[in-house]
C-alpha cells in the first residue's frame, strides 16, 4: 500500500472506514436518517462557525462550487472572481456556464490577495451580485484571508462564495463572523474521508437571492433550493449516499475531538517550510502559506515526475506534482487531516532527501532532521508523545 501524502485524497482513519461499512437503512424513507443527516450537518456547521443551514451533497468538492454558482447566477449577472490560483480562476467557468459575466480580479499566484489593494479596487468597482474566492488554492498552496475578505465584500453588499475545500478544519474558517454566504467543503481533504461528498453552508441572504430569482435555477443536481425544506418535507432531491454520510459523521467527530487540530497543522506546516529552506530548496509561495499543503519548487536538473515516481516506487509514499501553470514546476506534500502527523511527515521528508540526493541534487541539510528539530523546539511537550 502506498502512503498517501497528497493534498487530497488523504489518509482515512479506521473508524471512518468501518463506519462506512455499517448496515444501512433506506435514506429516502426512514425518518431516523433524516435526523442523522440533520445532526451531521449541524455538527459540521458548528465546526466552521455558522448557524446557517449546511447541506451534504452527493458529489466531490467541485459539485459544491458548481452548485453555488448554479444557484446564484442568472443570465447577465456580474460576478467578481478573485483569482490568484487555479481554483480561483476556475470559478469563472462556472459563472459563464450559467450565463453570468465573470469579472476577473487577477492577482499574483505566489502570494495571498492583498486586502488593501482589493479594498482600493472595490471602491471603484462593486456592482457585483456575488464574489468567488478560494481559501487555500491547492495547486500552489496559497492561503487567502477569506475571513477578512468576506467582511470587506459584505460592506458593499456583495455575496460571497468561498471554496474552502482544502482548508476547512485545517485553517480557521469563521463563516458567520466573516459574512461568508456560501462556504464549500469536501470529504477527501482535511476531513479525511474518502472522496465522494461535499458540503455547503447557505446564509439567509444567499437563500433570499435564490428565491428572488427571475429565472429558474438551470440545474437540478446543483439546485440548492431543493434542499431547503428536506427536513420538514422528509424529502431529499435524490437518494442520499448514506454510507458516505456515516463516514462523514465519524470523520467530523474525529475533528471535533481533536482540540489541537489547527495548531498541529500550523506546527507541521511551519516545520516543513523550515526544512525546505534549510535544505536550500525553494518554496513556491512567497507570502500567504496554507498550513494544509506545501508546494516546493522542483530544483534545476530534475523533473517533478521523477521525484514523484521515485518517492512512490522506492519509498511507497505518494506525493503530488501540480496542475495549471504550476504543472512540472512544483512538487506538493499534502500535510492535511490524517496526513498531518509528525511521523508520516518526517518519513516523507526523509524519503524526499534521499530521492533528491540519489538524483544528484544537492540538499544542504537532511529535511527530516531540520523538520524534527523545528517542531520539537516549537511544539508544546504534550503534542509530542
Ligand atoms: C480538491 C479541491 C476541490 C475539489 O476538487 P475535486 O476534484 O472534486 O476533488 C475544489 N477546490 C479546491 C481548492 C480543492 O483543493
Amino acid at each position: 500500500m502506498l502512503k498517501l501524502m497528497t493534498p487530497g485524497p488523504t489518509q482515512v482513519r479506521e473508524n471512518v472506514r468501518l463506519a462506512r461499512s455499517r448496515e444501512f437503512t433506506n435514506p429516502d424513507l426512514d425518518s431516523q436518517f433524516f435526523d442523522f443527516y440533520k445532526d451531521t450537518c449541524c455538527l459540521l456547521g458548528k465546526l466552521i462557525g455558522t448557524a446557517n443551514p449546511v447541506y451534504i451533497l452527493s458529489g466531490e468538492g467541485i459539485l459544491a462550487l458548481e452548485a453555488a454558482c448554479a444557484s446564484l447566477t442568472e443570465v447577465g449577472d456580474k460576478v467578481l472572481v478573485l483569482n490568484n490560483g487555479v481554483f480561483g480562476e476556475g470559478f469563472a467557468d462556472f459563472v459563464r456556464i450559467y450565463g453570468g459575466e465573470p469579472v476577473l480580479y487577477n492577482a499574483d499566484f505566489r502570494q495571498e490577495i492583498k486586502i488593501d489593494k482589493l479594498s482600493e479596487f472595490l471602491k471603484e468597482n462593486h456592482d457585483f451580485k456575488y464574489a468567488t474566492l478560494v481559501q487555500c488554492d491547492t495547486p500552489s498552496g496559497v492561503l487567502n484571508n477569506v475571513n477578512e475578505i468576506g467582511s470587506l465584500l459584505k460592506e458593499y453588499g456583495i455575496l460571497t462564495v468561498v471554496d474552502a475545500v482544502s482548508s476547512m478544519f485545517g485553517e480557521e474558517l469563521k463563516v458567520d463572523e466573516s459574512c461568508i454566504d456560501i462556504a464549500c467543503g469536501g470529504s477527501q481533504k482535511v476531513l479525511s474521508a474518502p472522496p465522494g461528498v461535499c458540503f455547503v453552508s447557505v446564509s439567509k441572504e444567499a437563500l433570499t437571492c435564490m428565491k428572488e430569482r427571475k429565472t429558474p435555477i438551470a440545474s437540478y443536481y446543483g439546485n440548492l433550493l431543493n434542499f431547503t425544506c428536506y427536513y420538514e418535507k422528509q424529502w431529499f432531491p435524490y437518494t442520499m449516499p448514506i454510507s458516505d454520510i456515516y463516514g462523514i459523521s465519524e470523520a467530523l467527530r474525529n475533528v471535533a475531538e481533536d482540540k489541537d487540530i489547527i495548531m498541529r497543522h500550523k506546527m507541521i506546516a511551519e516545520g516543513v517550510r523550515h526544512a525546505v529552506r534549510q535544505g536550500g530548496l525553494s518554496l513556491y509561495i512567497k507570502k500567504g502559506f496554507s498550513n494544509t499543503v506545501t508546494a516546493i519548487e522542483v530544483p534545476e536538473g530534475i523533473k517533478a515526475e521523477t521525484v514523484v515516481n521515485r518517492m512512490k516506487d522506492k519509498y511507497h509514499i505518494l506525493i503530488a506534482g501540480s496542475i495549471g501553470s504550476m504543472s512540472g514546476k512544483v512538487i506538493r506534500i499534502g500535510h492535511m487531516g490524517e496526513n498531518a502527523n509528525y511521523e508520516d511527515v518526517a518519513k516523507t521528508l526523509k524519503a524526499l532527501t534521499a530521492v533528491l540526493l540519489e538524483q544528484g541534487i544537492p540538499v544542504k541539510t537532511d529535511l527530516e532532521e531540520a523538520f524534527l528539530e523545528y517542531v520539537k523546539l516549537k511544539s508544546q511537550p504534550f503534542l509530542f508523545s
